[in-house]
Parts: C-alpha cells; sequence; structure tokens
C-alpha cells in the first residue's frame, strides 16, 4: 500500500508540472488510487461524475504520459465516479459483495448461495449436532426433527446451514418447494398483503405462498415483534405445514425462551421439535474453517496469516472473513501474491483496536456531545434535525463499533428506540466511513478523543 501511495505521489508531482495551478488542485489532487495489479490496470477514483468528465476530457493525456513514467510504458488507467467506485468495491470486496448476494438470494426464492452448502461447512465439536440435525432433515424434510430451531451468536453459521438445506433439497429433491425468508420479510410481506387495494385477494395470495410449501425456513425469528397480527399469522402457517406433515426450520440468535416478544404458544409450538444450538467453534476449527474459505475464494494466504487471524478473533465467523479479505486485498493492492504477517498486522490495525473494558457509551456520547456542541438531551432525544440526527447516528456507530452492546440495549440508550434503527444507523455510518471523505475524518477525530482519556 505504502509503495503505490509513494508511486502515486510521484505521479501527481509531474502532473502537477502539466497543468495549471487551479487545474490541479480541482481535478488531479482530490483522485485516490484505488487498485493496482500489476496484470491489470491502475484503477483511479474521483469524488464526482463532474470530476471524472473534466479529467477525461481535458487531462487524460497528462494522466496518462505521467503515469507510464512512474509505472511502466502502456499502463492502462481506469477512472471511477463514485457509483462506480461504490460497484468496484462491492465486486473486489468479498465481504460487501456477501451482503448482496444475501439480498438478492432473499429477493429471489428459489436462489440459495451456492456457496453455502453442506460440502463448505466445516464441522467440529461446536457445530457438529447442529450440522447432523440439518443433514437428516434436508434428507428426510418433515419426517424427524420438525421444527428444527437452530440458534447461536452471530456470524456462526445458522444462515449457511439453512441454505445448505436449502441446496441440498433442490439438488437432491427437486420436486419440492422450499422457502426460505428473513423474518423481517415474512413480516413485510404479510403487512404488504393488508395494504392492497383488496384485502382478501392479497391475504389468500399471502397464505398461498407461505402455506403452499414442503419446507419453510424463517432466518433470524428473534426479530418477530409482538404485533399481534404479524405473530398470528405465523402461528397459523406454521400449523398449517406442520399438520400437512412440512418441514419447518428456524434460525435465531437466542433460545425461544429468550425471545422476549415471542408468544407462549409460538414458544411452545417451536419446543415440540429440536432445538439446538451451535457455538463458538474452537482454534483449530477456526483455523480449518479459514482456510476452507481460502481456497473457495481461491486467496493465496500464508499460514502464520491464517493462525493470527484465529488468534484474533475467537467467536463471529463472519468477522474473520472479513480479514481474509482485506489481507487479500491488501496484498493485492501492493501487488503481490500473498501478504506477510507484518502486512496483515498493516491491514488490520483499524479492525484490531483492543476493545477497552473501561469505556461506557457514556464516555462515547459525552464526546460525540462534546465534539458536536450538542447536549445530551438533544442526541438520544427526539430531534430530527440534520444537526442532531448525524451526530446520533455517530454515537451509535461508534457504541456498537467500540463496546460489546446489544443492539436493544444501545435502542434503549437513544431513548427507546427500535433495534431497526440503531441498524440502521450503524450501517449508514459504517458505509459513509467506508467512503471515506468528512464522516470518515469525525468518527476517527471523536474516537481519538474517546481514547486519549
Ligand atoms: P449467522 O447466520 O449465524 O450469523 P452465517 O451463516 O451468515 O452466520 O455465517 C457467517 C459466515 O461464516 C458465512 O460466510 C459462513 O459461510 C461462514 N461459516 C460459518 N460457519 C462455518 C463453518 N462451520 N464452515 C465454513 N464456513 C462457515
Ligand atoms: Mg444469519
Amino acid at each position: 500500500m505504502k509503495e503505490l501511495q509513494e508511486m502515486w505521489k510521484q505521479v501527481l508531482l509531474k502532473v502537477e508540472m502539466m497543468v495549471s495551478a487551479v487545474s490541479f488542485d480541482l481535478w488531479i489532487a482530490p483522485l485516490e488510487v484505488l487498485d493496482y495489479n500489476k496484470f491489470e490496470k491502475l484503477i483511479l477514483s474521483t469524488n464526482s461524475t463532474y470530476a471524472k468528465k473534466q479529467l477525461m476530457k481535458n487531462h487524460s493525456e497528462q494522466l496518462k504520459s505521467a503515469i507510464e513514467e512512474v509505472f511502466g510504458e502502456d499502463t492502462p488507467f481506469e477512472i471511477l465516479d463514485p457509483d462506480e467506485k461504490k460497484e468496484f468495491l462491492k465486486k473486489n470486496k468479498p465481504e460487501i459483495n456477501q451482503a448482496v448476494v444475501e439480498k438478492e438470494i432473499e429477493e429471489d426464492k428459489n436462489a440459495f448461495n451456492p456457496k453455502y452448502t453442506f460440502d463448505n461447512f466445516v464441522v467440529g465439536k461446536s457445530n457438529q449436532f447442529v450440522y447432523a440435525a440439518a443433514r437428516s432433515v434436508a434428507e428426510n424434510p418433515g419426517k424427524r426433527f420438525n421444527p428444527l430451531f437452530i440458534y447461536g451468536g452471530v456470524g456462526l453459521g445458522k444462515t449457511h446451514v439453512l441454505h445448505a438445506i436449502g441446496n441440498y433439497i433442490k439438488k437432491e429433491l427437486p420436486d419440492l418447494k422450499i422457502k426460505y425468508v428473513t423474518c423481517e420479510k415474512f413480516t413485510n410481506d404479510y403487512i404488504d398483503s393488508l395494504h392492497g387495494s383488496n384485502k382478501d385477494q392479497g391475504i389468500n395470495k399471502f397464505r398461498e405462498k407461505y402455506r403452499n410449501v414442503d419446507v419453510l425456513m424463517v432466518d433470524d425469528i428473534q426479530f418477530i415483534t409482538n404485533k399481534n397480527e404479524t405473530q398470528e399469522e405465523f402461528f397459523h402457517t406454521f400449523n398449517d405445514l406442520y399438520q400437512n406433515n412440512k418441514q419447518i426450520i428456524i434460525a435465531s440468535d437466542r433460545p425461544p425462551k429468550e425471545i422476549a416478544t415471542l408468544s407462549d404458544r409460538l414458544r411452545s409450538r417451536f419446543a415440540s421439535g429440536l432445538i439446538q444450538d451451535v457455538q463458538s467453534p474452537d482454534f483449530e476449527t477456526r483455523v480449518a474453517i479459514l482456510r476452507k474459505k481460502a481456497q473457495l475464494e481461491r486467496y493465496i494466504i500464508d499460514d502464520e496469516v491464517i493462525n493470527f487471524i484465529a488468534e484474533k478473533i475467537d467467536t463471529n465467523i463472519r468477522e474473520m472473513e472479513g480479514l481474509l479479505a482485506k489481507v487479500y486485498f491488501f496484498a493485492t493492492l501492493l501487488g503481490k501474491k500473498s501478504a506477510s504477517l507484518e502486512e496483515a498486522k498493516e491491514a488490520f490495525k483499524e479492525d484490531l483496536d483492543e476493545k477497552r473494558e473501561d469505556l461506557s457509551p457514556d464516555t462515547i456520547i459525552d464526546a460525540t456531545c462534546k465534539y458536536f456542541g450538542i447536549s445530551k438531551a438533544d442526541i438520544v432525544g427526539k430531534k430530527k434535525s440534520k444537526e442532531i440526527v448525524e451526530p446520533r447516528m455517530i454515537a451509535i456507530y461508534l457504541i456498537s463499533e467500540m463496546l460489546d452492546m446489544p443492539l436493544v440495549a444501545i435502542g434503549k440508550l437513544f431513548g427507546g428506540r427500535d433495534h431497526t434503527t440503531i441498524i440502521h444507523a450503524r450501517d449508514k455510518i459504517t458505509e459513509q466511513y467506508r467512503d471515506g471523505g468528512r464522516v470518515k475524518t469525525l468518527v476517527n477525530a471523536i474516537k481519538e478523543q474517546i481514547n486519549a482519556n
């Protein structure tokens, strides 16, 4: 990375001598290097579509000659506007890509993530029972464990297992109808069905969709609301399927008894089948998962880097995969096949900030208020003006980032906001942070304040 930035600086120096100072400040200086692969090309990004146009129209010759001087003759380059940059990062950073894939899959009811198969699932002590139960259900849906209720922490493979069942059945029992939804999707579908022009028709269609299946999978059931009608509908869906020996599979981040919003009768229905937890993998399993993932994604990663990641992250597998993708991406930026341990540590600098035990959410809220010069009452309150909303979202982001605090608890701190609001704020700032620029600067400045205390 450093090397590449150094090379880019040299390009800038050369271009600076070829163009006017104004043009340089306006168009050239804001260019960022996104990627450089020895065998491909130099990817640059600008901060607007207009800037891209100007550059292409007026400065492409100068850029070309400076780039060739530094990077070698015939080095192709491409300038991306902000939208193209997003696309590019999506394609090139698998950890982001994954979210997109999942969303697309959810929208297409017949598609399962082809990577989430039983073959690609590493079995260890932590997940062997879930694996066995899932396989049995996939081979004999509706026969043995019905419903199958899988629970465990974030990023431990629940969604992977559901998709593995889906992929298996699609291949081995292609006549069966399978439906996979998140709880949120189920809820929204139901609400939508009530709000069409013809309510009866809407609800009939909804029922047809959900009851006319052989296997129904509902992911993230912990998000079920205690709005009675949706639960009522789910309860009837459940009964209808169950009575017809159709398989039901549920995933959740906690056991039924800990889902406060779940009605008692659904809870007892869930208890009538198999409730199986998936635990955090031990070190050996984590290493095996990372190896598998690297092999699947065709990453070349040194063993010592894999061990380092497996040591640093011991609960969330998705987080481990994020680091794996990052280190690979980092090596590509360096123009290397794989990164050394030292380079990996450099790449992870921001991710592995130790979570501080002594930090409280109040410290973070106070630092954010102080930074923006607003009151605590306002930041946790109801005001919707931009001057308050942005600091609020940043504080939420920082708390979820720096502390191990459940979303619901964060919501409570902010005047009882719903966890979905908290997720929205966190994700929005995460995205803006990734894009760099103003929000990143703000966030880092506040973080520094907090860490200085
Ligand atoms: P959850 O739904 O429990 O939050 P996911 O199923 O989304 O977690 O898993 C997060 C990531 O970890 C996925 O990319 C998944 O493929 C991977 N993963 C989890 N467990 C395993 C495993 N045992 N073997 C291989 N990959 C796994
Ligand atoms: Mg999941």
